[in-house]
């Protein structure tokens, strides 16, 4: 079994270095090769001979990101890859341009369990999580194609960030290496649904990255219709483990929630959403819901989004109305999902 080469810290790919009995030195060029040119296989790094070559690829694999699919939006330049994997699995990636730079969203597994009913991510089920260097070579491929440098990374592609714990955690170490791509945690956001165990451990690793928690509902009787999630950790045990995530790592939290026309988006639930969160260290952002053909969701009409965010404001609550990116290339929330007829056979490893 050939070893996941680009999951490795800097401290494990020196021990594997060692092991092999090649020079110190090694560890430091392939790492460069790996995480800064963001290569994808041995052959590429053109500095090793052949036979050093030829005897990493004999013991380890790069796991990287094929493009599939590249589609590019003609209204903002938003660029949504669907990408296969050594073993065929499809994901889904996006590229949005911002005035400070370039941002990706990336996915965490393939498919996902939590069964939201907006969103398309799930309507396949779990097939999988990503290793970390799966997450990661989603980053190294764009930036190859697109030959720009991906400065702000956002984990709300398909998946749940939490569910897929211990890789991702390794992925943010990976990405924020200053030997790798040295993206700053503070340029990262980690979306969950509410995995409550979750976010307890990630608050106890008091990183400085953003954590947003997809709330959606302002109680539980429209929440747990909306996320099944809900059933087993509900509102008021949700809030309260953000309430006690912003007081250990005075990280502010971003509530995201997605309008639905008639059942989260009355002014009676903003105002249920602004007792909900009064006092809290947060931010809300506001997401007129994108309509996937086979939940059923409509989307709520802008003057109810105003109306919503207008009664936030007044009730002293930080929000902003998402921007829809990639709308002609369904690029936008929740709309990643798996082309499930299309499974491309690669060559097993
Ligand atoms: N599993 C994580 C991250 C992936 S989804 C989470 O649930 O947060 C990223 C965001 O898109 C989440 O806030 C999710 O609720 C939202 N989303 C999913 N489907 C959507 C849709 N159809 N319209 C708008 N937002 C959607």
């Amino acid at each position: 079994m050939k070893k996941d080469i680009l999951s490795m810290t800097y401290e494990e790919l020196s021990r594997e270095i060692a092991a092999l009995e090649l020079p110190k030195y090694r560890t430091a060029q392939i790492y460069r090769w790996l995480h800064r040119a963001g290569v994808s296989s041995f052959s590429e790094m053109t500095d090793l001979s052949k036979e050093l070559r030829e005897r990493l690829n004999d013991n380890f694999v790069i796991f990287s990101c094929n493009i599939e699919k590249k589609q590019i939006s003609e209204y903002d330049n938003t660029v949504k890859y669907l990408f296969s994997l050594c073993d065929g699995e499809l994901i889904e990636s996006v590229v949005m341009q911002y005035k400070y730079g370039y941002t990706m969203c990336v996915s965490s597994q393939v498919g996902c369990r939590m069964g939201c009913r907006f969103c398309a991510s799930t309507l396949n089920g779990l097939v999988r999580n990503l290793y970390p260097s799966e997450i990661l070579s989603q980053i190294y491929a764009a930036e190859r194609d697109l030959q720009v440098r991906i400065s702000h990374v956002v984990l709300m592609g398909m998946g749940e960030p939490l569910d897929n714990f211990d890789n991702v955690m390794r992925f943010l170490k990976l990405i924020t290496d200053e030997s790798g791509k040295n993206i700053s945690m503070r340029h990262i956001s980690l979306s969950t649904c509410g995995i409550v165990p979750g976010i307890e451990k990630l608050a106890q690793r008091d990183l400085q990255l953003t954590l947003s928690v997809s709330l959606h509902a302002p109680n539980d009787r429209i929440r747990s219709e909306m996320m099944p999630v809900n059933k087993k950790w509900q509102v008021a045990e949700l809030i309260s483990a953000c309430r006690k995530y912003t007081k250990e790592t005075s990280r502010r939290i971003s509530f995201e929630y997605a309008l639905v026309a008639d059942k989260n988006d009355s002014p009676e639930c903003a105002a249920e959403l602004a007792s909900l969160l009064k006092g809290m260290l947060c931010h809300v952002n506001l997401i007129p819901v994108n309509e996937v053909k086979e939940t059923g969701c409509r989307t709520s009409s802008p003057e109810r989004v105003k109306r919503f965010s207008e009664l936030l404001s007044e009730n002293g609550i930080n929000v902003t109305v998402r921007r829809r990116l990639g709308r002609d290339i369904d690029a936008a929330c929740g709309q990643l999902r798996q082309n499930s007829t299309k499974h491309i056979n690669k060559e097993q490893l």
